[in-house]
């Protein structure tokens, strides 16, 4: 796959309610290395106030299955074994690949270790809850999701904690500002040594 010398992937994981997405938010808005994000493609519904194409490309299971079908992810999974497909777009990767930016892949552990086996340098970060406590509250405080959903994302999280150590970096979000700091600390010290690399 071609990238330009400084285009890479920085591919970020873990559980569904380690607050991964706020976190990347502010990263985004810090960072000194080149970031974009990868929208990925989903068969699940938006959630209130989601939008097609900002949080997800939310599709149809036909569709995704057509997509699938002429090789167009890098990967994808049906993350919570509930029918609901995820993937990585190649177009969403090779596009800022191609522009040289640092593109930044929000996906599960095994859609992880898939991108791994394509882009053995992607850098890799794993957002850990400070407790277990801590991410049943936020799963709950969300209100977005049923009791099952909620039971069934708690599941999986203690499988994805048990792979994080597959991961270059762990970052705990205990602290909101802590664990921007620390992602952002990590990446512009990348950032920096590829520039003089
Ligand atoms: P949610 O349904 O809460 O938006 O996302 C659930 C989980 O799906 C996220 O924690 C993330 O790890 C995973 N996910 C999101 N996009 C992708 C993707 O493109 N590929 C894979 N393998 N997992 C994804």
């Amino acid at each position: 796959m071609p990238a330009t010398s400084q285009g890479r992937l920085v591919v970020v994981s873990g559980p569904s309610g380690a607050g991964k997405t706020s976190v990347l938010q502010r990263v985004f808005e810090l960072c000194r290395a080149p970031l974009c994000r990868s929208v990925s493609a989903t068969t699940r519904p938006p959630r209130p106030g989601e939008t097609d194409g900002v949080e997800y490309h939310f599709l149809s299971d036909g569709e995704f299955q057509s997509l699938q079908k002429d090789g167009n992810f890098l990967e994808c999974f049906e993350v919570f074994g509930q029918g609901y497909w995820y993937g990585t777009l190649w177009s969403e990767v090779t596009t800022g690949l191609e522009a040289g930016r640092w593109v930044v892949l929000e996906i599960d552990v095994h859609g992880a270790m898939e991108v791994l086996k394509r882009f053995p340098d992607a850098v890799t970060l794993f957002i850990r809850p400070g407790t277990r406590e801590e991410l049943e509250q936020r799963l709950r405080g969300r209100g977005t999701e049923s009791e099952p959903s909620v039971r069934r994302r708690l599941d999986i999280a203690d499988r994805e904690l048990a792979l994080a150590d597959r991961y270059q970096y762990q970052i705990i979000n205990d602290r909101f500002d802590q664990a921007v700091e620390d992602i952002c600390r990590i990446l512009n010290s990348l950032w920096e040594k590829s520039r003089n690399d």
